[in-house]
């Protein structure tokens, strides 16, 4: 096709690739999502509907780039870890971010129903994005352990506030009461005053969701029909981790194990696929710690 006088105008497109070889993340967060989940009713301090929307939301950027290798979740923002090596849109900077936001964002508007059967979407729901690079295998964990911190800090507080409020008292006494209290202030007012031992709180609300890919060598995944059960099957049961949550779409086709040996892939096929094509290994949501380092030491494939 001949080109327009215009087209000059493509080369103030600049690249924008991502250092090679660096850890990416992505982190989507909803936009105002104070004011969304007051406007839909979330039940305070921890919405279950509302996380296991997360994580299907979360399921679905892993579904799409095989090389999201794990996911971490809490209120209403995911991480993603990218594959170390990954050259997915070339590792072009704003095609990953937007990509993976706009997938995030789309597919909680197409659960919503599935996991808000009676709660109407009043107006669309927005996330924002931002990628971050990490040099070393420290700086992730760190990222992982900082985000887990930060969900333990927020699931406290956010306890105790909605305990005092349940007990009558405004907002702004909840707040005041809670000002300049650490966590061991805090435990102690579950303890003696709502007789609430905070450890035997769900997992779910204390750790965040992690999802992580089980199989240590991602392999791709033929969209055609002929991977066969076996092959399939394997994958789903050679992962090392018990999964803690039943997956709310065991019966979708989607959420079928999709992941297959690679050495049950014709060389030629393996060739012609995109990067990002399909998914790879199956996906496995936990409750777990994952600042120490039992998680990291079961998955060295996560950082390689
Ligand atoms: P911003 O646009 O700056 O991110 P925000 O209103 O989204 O502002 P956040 O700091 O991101 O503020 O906090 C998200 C808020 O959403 C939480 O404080 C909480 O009120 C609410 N929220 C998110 N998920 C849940 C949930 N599962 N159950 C109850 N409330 C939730
Ligand atoms: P990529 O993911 O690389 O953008 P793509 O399949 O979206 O790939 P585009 O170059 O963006 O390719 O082209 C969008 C295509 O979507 C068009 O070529 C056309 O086939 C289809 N399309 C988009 N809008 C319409 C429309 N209003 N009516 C019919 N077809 C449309
Ligand atoms: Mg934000
Ligand atoms: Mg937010
Ligand atoms: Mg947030
Ligand atoms: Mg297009």
């Amino acid at each position: 096709m001949a080109k327009s006088r215009f087209e000059y105008v493509k080369n103030y497109e600049l690249p924008d690739p991502l250092m090679p070889n660096a850890h990416i993340v992505v982190r989507v967060d909803g936009r105002g999502f104070h004011k969304f989940s007051d406007a839909h009713n979330f039940e305070k301090p921890n919405d279950v509907r509302a996380l296991d929307l997360m994580n299907r939301a979360a399921k679905a950027v892993m579904e799409e780039f095989g090389d999201v290798v794990l996911a971490f979740g809490e209120s209403d923002e995911f991480s993603f870890l990218m594959r170390r090596q990954t050259n997915v849109y070339g590792r072009r900077r704003s095609k990953l971010n937007s990509a993976i936001c706009s997938i995030f964002t789309s597919a909680y508007v197409f659960y919503w129903p599935k996991y808000f059967p009676n709660n109407e979407l009043l107006y669309p729901p927005t996330f924002d994005s931002r990628v971050v690079l990490y040099p070393t295998d420290k700086e992730i964990r760190d990222y992982f352990s900082w985000r887990q911190a930060d969900t333990h800090i927020n699931n406290l507080y956010n306890t105790c506030f909605w305990a005092l409020i349940h007990d009558g008292l405004t907002a702004r006494e909840a707040n005041k009461e809670l000002q300049g209290t650490d966590s061991k202030q805090k435990n102690e007012m579950l303890f003696t005053r709502f007789k609430t031992n905070y450890n035997n709180l769900p997992a779910y609300f204390r750790k965040g969701s992690t999802l992580a890919r089980v199989d240590p060598n991602p392999m791709p995944v033929t969209l055609e029909p002929d991977v066969s059960d076996d092959v399939a099957a394997d994958s789903a049961t050679s992962g090392v981790q018990t999964p803690v949550t039943t997956d709310a779409d065991e019966d979708d086709a989607s959420a079928q194990p999709r992941g297959a040996g690679g050495s049950a892939m014709p060389a030629k096929r393996l060739a012609k696929r995109k990067p990002y094509e399909g998914t790879t290994g199956e996906i496995v949501t936990m409750h777990e710690d994952i600042i120490r380092n039992p998680f990291w030491r079961a998955r060295p494939w996560l950082l390689a």
